[in-house]
């Protein structure tokens, strides 16, 4: 897609979505390099020097990120223009991109629904052809889930493979940027120019990154890919099973070999994500206090410092924002910590090990199972219930807590008017993202287009 191209598809469709919360104008001279001209956008929450740079929250509502992402100055190396800023929940903490200062994202396949979230507005922004591949910022399941709600493909890279200098941190043991985009090979050339070592982030690994595009149309008939059969739950929507069961059979035409395994803790996932993912946000929020960073509140004189920072941080929080440094503060705190937090951690090593196991017991090159347990739902149905958003993201956080690479992609539609999208999940080996896109890219080419577009596109 042309940079002109994908400057008037915005210009058509972005009302209607509210996917693009700021576009920038493009560069006058041509970028050279591997993807010269490309337009990406690029999530509120990963620092430009371009524009703002707001993750969402009226805290930040004008602050001007002196520098440029690791991520966004290699995109810009390698030719990529930054064409604008796309909508998250506040701080990547929700699954609906509806709890973001600038309004809710809408889902091109139906406006009345979420895209998911948090990143849904690059997900919305790629699925409605406005750009053809964006950023996106996975702590829990924010880059797959907005991906499979959006019929898109998402990669979340192992934890360390990209750096996270210039991602205003979430949860910073699970914080991880990756591409969304409308194909596999469209994410791997991304992936490919943004991951590698970076001193400025200690948590990125010094491994080099392998080539990833080369590769992607070997046959798979070498490898073997595991199937959780205990996650193909009846309380999904039928549609997600049965797309997710048509595609293990597309893999296996294609010469995979199918095993059946075992996740025992993968009950434990949502509550331990939702201990440990808390008490590091309210850890990387206290920075926000309206002096060092952020805005300070309109108030009268306050009558101290500490009036002066409830003041600042209850103006500039939502509340989901609000609910999460509640809940990490309570977990950390004397008395708690071991109840709750020590015992998450602990948790956690488990659903890591069952990971571990699962690839080595069976010598498995990928895992299958669904993204979430259902389609996009509707615009405000989850608003007054946040566990029941939490629990949308019951297939997506194990593989954050246990660090490891996911793609999600299409693998079929529903059967509503307008259809929406379901995903699969294939997760990898740490580190083998070559192995993981070679099988999303040979499922991608087994799998039919499908017949219907994004209900954004009816009357053109
Ligand atoms: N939905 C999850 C949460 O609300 C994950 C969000 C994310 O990955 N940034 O925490």
């Amino acid at each position: 897609m042309s940079l002109q191209r994908s400057l008037e598809n915005i210009a058509r469709y972005n009302n209607q979505l509210n996917a693009f919360t700021q576009v920038f104008d493009p560069p006058s001279r041509a970028g050279q390099g591997p993807l010269a001209g490309l337009p990406v956008a690029v999530k509120e929450n990963i620092c430009t020097r371009l524009g703002r740079t707001t993750a969402g929250s009226r805290f930040l509502e004008n602050y001007r990120s002196p520098f440029d992402a690791t991520v966004v100055a290699r995109l810009q190396h390698a030719g990529a223009v930054i064409v604008g800023k796309t909508n998250t929940d506040e701080f990547g903490m929700g699954s609906s991109t509806e709890h973001s200062a600038f309004g809710p994202t809408r889902n091109p396949w139906d406006p009345s629904r979420v895209p998911g979230g948090s990143s849904g507005g690059s997900a919305a922004a790629v699925a409605a052809g406005l750009v053809p591949v964006a950023l996106g910022s996975d702590t829990g399941g924010s880059i797959r889930q907005p991906a499979a709600m959006c019929g898109i493909v998402g990669v979340k890279p192992t934890y360390g493979r990209v750096s996270r200098y210039g991602l205003v941190a979430f949860a910073s043991s699970l914080d991880v940027i990756g591409p969304i985009g409308c194909t596999v090979q469209d994410c791997a050339r991304v992936l490919e120019i943004i991951a590698g070592p970076d001193p400025h982030d200690s948590t990125c690994s010094p491994r080099p990154c392998p080539d990833l595009t080369s590769k992607l149309e070997t046959p798979i008939d070498d490898l073997r890919i595991g199937v959780v059969r205990s996650l193909l739950s009846p309380s999904n929507h039928p549609a997600v099973n049965a797309g997710i069961e048509a595609a293990l059979d597309r893999l296996k035409c294609a010469g995979a070999t199918l095993i059946d395994v075992e996740l025992p803790h993968a009950d434990a996932a949502i509550a331990a994500y939702y201990i440990v993912a808390p008490a590091e946000a309210s850890s990387n929020l206290a920075r926000y206090d309206g002096v060092r960073f952020g805005r300070s509140a309109e108030t009268s004189e306050p009558e101290s410092l500490d009036a002066f920072y409830r003041a600042n941080r209850t103006q500039g929080f939502g509340p989901e924002v609000r609910r999460r440094i509640i809940l990490g503060t309570h977990v950390l705190s004397a008395g708690y910590y071991d109840a709750y937090y020590l015992r998450a951690l602990k948790a956690r090593r488990l659903i890591k090990r069952d990971y571990d196991q699962a690839f080595h017991d069976h010598a498995l090159h990928a895992l299958a199972m669904p993204v979430t347990p259902g389609p996009a739902f509707p615009i405000g149905q989850r608003l007054d219930d946040p566990l029941a958003l939490y629990l949308e993201d019951v297939y997506t956080v194990g593989v954050s807590l246990a660090g490891l690479p996911a793609v999600a992609m299409p693998c079929s539609l529903t059967d509503d008017a307008p259809p929406l999208p379901v995903g699969i999940q294939l997760v990898g080996r740490a580190f083998d993202e070559p192995t993981l896109l070679r099988v999303a890219r040979t499922l991608e080419r087994q799998t039919p287009r499908p017949p219907v577009r994004p209900q954004v596109f009816a009357g053109d």
